[in-house]
């Protein structure tokens, strides 16, 4: 990412994008190396239908019911709050089939699991799968990913990505230690270090939490919210690259690595890994994106 490296301050070798936007189901996003692990233990307990929960933008619902029809299961994606617009990631929920939940004021974890209960009682063979597919199963995906950047860019000094879930950055720190993984905080859980470090713990991976490097300054008004920073982000990396992120995680993680550019945490001549997650249908679902256009 040549260009895009020299917008940030690097040098127009240093920068990398691992392109994880690219995994091949559904536009595609990190969520589907997860799912790989999550979907197969599913599928060996003989499950019939995937039940997740996220909100209502979540890339992991629209990629769990992508790989449900894939594989010919049915896919159940709980919401909080009310319906919502059909925008972005929400109309392919629908195109792929899944049946969606809204749960108003019930936290969707619990009506999940009721859920699930319901399914059982009428014979189905429901398998819960957390938010954001993190779980220790799920982020051995990306314990295999970070091999794979290993392998692609053996010098690599830097791996940048978003902190959603968490179960993303936890499998890079698992496959590359706390050192060379920078997550950037999206504001999607209260505790990213200790959701980070909680999934390492169930890795069975040691790492102190005071190890791991998160930026938690790029959730400007919250999680939904876009900032000014990203919206930057957003644009530097289109005109750059052609490289569209998506406003929620990637400008955000973009965002932070310029700041740790900045601040002199990252330095130019340091080969630096971008992780390149996904999320573009969201783009088109978030209610503060089409202003941007009309001001640039
Ligand atoms: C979920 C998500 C992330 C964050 O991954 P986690 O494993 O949940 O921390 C990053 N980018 C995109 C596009 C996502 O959808």
């Amino acid at each position: 990412m040549p260009r895009l490296a020299e917008a940030i301050g690097l040098h127009a070798g240093d920068l990398w994008a691992k392109r994880d936007d690219l995994t091949g189901l559904a536009a595609g996003g990190n969520k589907i190396r997860k799912l790989e692990w999550t979907v197969g233990a599913a599928l060996a307990d003989g499950a019939d239908t995937l039940i997740t929960t996220g909100a209502p933008q979540s890339n992991h619902a629209r990629l769990t019911a992508a790989a449900a029809a894939r594989l010919g299961l049915h896919a159940v994606l709980v919401f909080g709050g009310r319906a919502a617009t059909p925008a972005g990631n929400l109309i392919l929920d629908d195109l792929l089939g899944a049946t969606i939940t809204w749960t108003g004021d019930e936290p969707p974890a619990e009506a999940a699991e009721t859920i699930a209960e319901r399914l059982r009682a009428d014979g189905r063979r429901p398998v819960v799968i957390p938010f954001g597919g993190s779980n220790a199963v799920g982020a051995h995906g990306y314990r295999i990913a970070a091999g794979e950047i290993l392998e692609q860019r053996p010098d690599v000094e830097h791996v940048v990505c978003a902190l959603g879930s968490g179960g993303t950055m936890a499998g890079l720190v698992a496959g590359l230690g706390p050192e060379r993984v920078l997550g950037v905080h999206t504001g999607a859980v209260d505790d990213p270090v200790g959701q980070v470090a909680g999934l390492l713990r169930d890795m069975g991976v040691t790492a102190p939490p005071e190890a791991l490097r998160i930026r938690r300054d790029q959730v400007g008004d919250g999680y939904g919210s876009l900032t000014a920073d990203a919206a930057t982000a957003l644009r530097t990396a289109a005109r750059t690259e052609g490289l569209v992120l998506d406003p929620v995680y990637t400008a955000r993680a973009l965002a932070g690595l310029h700041a740790e550019v900045r601040d002199g945490r990252i330095e130019a001549g340091q080969p630096t890994v971008f992780l390149a997650s996904g999320g573009l249908p969201g783009l088109f679902g978030h209610p503060d994106v089409a202003p941007l256009t009309e001001e640039s």
